[in-house]
């Protein structure tokens, strides 16, 4: 036997391994499964490791096998999807999932999953209902539109709209409204696979109503709108207003369709937020909105629409419905957030991405101090506030700037590493690296969260120490 095939003859079995008592006293705590798999990848990267090195490969550790396991096993007995914090300042972090919910949304996520609800189930009746009834009445409270239905996302919302209302016709939409929001979703593509036509208009800065006039052919079926959400044309511009096009829909007898994604129900000029609301929309006569349901609205990932009872009802009775409806977690979460607008102050005070836009930025600043304060024992680590800029995100007033504070991490261990430390931790904290420091921005982090970012900076503060 050469040197090689020793180094491989000492590697242990998995049935070794797995008879270890400290292997074996996990299996009351972590599926079987999830431990004879992780034993098996770690034998085999051993073999590997040691194949690879041929004769001068390091010899096999056994302390250092052992260690390896318990490592691993315990990394991958924890979700997958898990809980971080959003240091970042862009309060719908599309990566970071969008709007936190507010706590009624959360509660009723609860309430309903851990039993039987009337999903579809009239109680009064003792019959089948519709699972589109607990939603419906709430949105035309709140936005004054005569119908509504809500789908799994915009992106959906606009699918089925599309579908119902224009298939094998023609949409006319401007050219400068060809929107593509986080890669799959481009209005061209969402247009060709509901069977509409796209028909554009006008050009990328300026589109006038008199060519969306001179495009209505025998064929189209309506004429649509869509929010530059994420981007603003500057410049030399103009666009036909909103008003113009209802008027021209009316005259030529076309429905007037609106994606506004953002779903904004309460004016926030006041808050530096430059976005249009659905009542705007509404109330200028437009026949269909389409809006999102986690962007400023603030409530579950959901498309919302809203419009004239015609058009709704051909949705309803399309069979995209069907693949595009809504789940009972997001009907919950989505009523509880709805019920909160039905009082606009308690909703900005409930609704954790109102609450974090309207949020004063010395309430900002206060919680900047208290992390500050929490780790002011570190040695090499200091805390200073600095003025930030924060951002909506989430595809939603990309020209708006919220100004706020953040913490920034002054120290000798390189930005980088606090980054990756941070983003490693238990909870993971997501933060931002600005001209070679750290920042940990105010806005998006809440207040039950300050220790556990202290405790984070202290634990890096003292490795370093050492
Ligand atoms: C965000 C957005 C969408 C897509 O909405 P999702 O809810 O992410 O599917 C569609 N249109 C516009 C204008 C948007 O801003």
């Amino acid at each position: 036997m050469n040197k090689l095939q020793k180094m491989l003859a000492e590697l242990p079995k998995v049935d070794e391994v797995l008879s270890d008592e400290r292997v074996a006293e996990l299996c009351y705590t972590v599926p079987r499964s999830l431990i004879v798999n992780t034993v098996r990848n770690v034998i085999d990267k051993e073999r590997q490791r040691i194949v690879k090195g041929g004769e001068a490969a390091d010899c096999f550790d056994v302390n250092n096998f052992f260690n390896v396991i318990f490592e691993e096993i315990e990394k991958r007995n924890k979700p997958n999807l898990k809980r971080v914090i959003n240091a970042t300042g862009t309060i719908l972090h599309t990566n970071l999932g969008r709007a936190r919910l507010c706590k009624t949304a959360i509660n009723a996520i609860q309430e309903i999953t851990e039993g039987y609800s009337n999903l579809e189930y009239d109680i009064a009746k003792g019959e089948r209902g519709s699972r589109y009834k607990h939603v419906e009445e709430l949105i035309l409270q709140i936005t004054g539109a005569e119908a509504a239905i809500a789908v799994n996302n915009n992106a959906a919302a606009t699918m089925l709209c599309l579908s119902a209302m224009a298939e094998d016709k023609e949409v006319i939409v401007s050219r400068g409204e060809l929107v593509e929001i986080g890669g799959s979703f481009r209005i061209p593509d969402i247009m060709a696979s509901s069977g509409a036509k796209l028909v554009e208009v006008g050009t990328t800065n300026k589109t006038k109503i008199a060519d969306y006039i001179k495009a209505i052919t025998e064929d189209t079926a309506a004429i649509m709108k869509v929010h530059t959400s994420n981007y603003r044309i500057v410049g030399f511009t103009s666009e036909a207003k909103l008003i113009e096009l209802v008027e021209l829909g009316k005259k030529k007898n076309l429905p007037v369709i609106y994606d506004m994604g953002s779903g904004l129900i309460t004016d926030l000029t006041d808050y530096g937020i430059d976005e249009p609301t659905v009542l705007d929309g509404l109330k200028n006569g437009v026949d269909v909105m389409l809006f999102s349901g986690d962007k400023l609205l603030g409530g579950p990932q959901a498309g919302i629409i809203a419009g004239k009872k015609k058009y709704i009802d051909l949705m309803k009775k399309h069979s995209l419905a069907r693949v595009v409806r809504m789940d009972k977690l997001t009907i919950a979460a989505l009523e509880a957030t709805l019920r909160s607008y039905l009082d606009i102050e308690k909703a900005k005070k409930e609704i954790p991405a109102l609450k974090m836009i309207t949020e004063s930025i010395d309430s900002v600043k206060r919680r900047g101090e208290r992390l500050i304060d929490l780790i002011a024992d570190a040695e090499i680590l200091h805390g200073e506030i600095i003025l930030a800029e924060e951002q909506v995100g989430g595809g939603s007033a990309p020209n708006s700037i919220i100004k706020g504070y953040a913490v920034k991490i002054d120290t000798s261990i390189p930005a980088e590493k606090i980054e990756r430390l941070m983003r490693k931790s238990t909870v993971p904290i997501i933060g931002r690296i600005l001209r070679g420091n750290v920042c940990l921005d105010m806005r998006t982090v809440m207040d039950s969260e300050l220790e556990v970012i202290a405790d984070c900076l202290m634990d890096i503060d003292r490795r370093y120490c050492k």
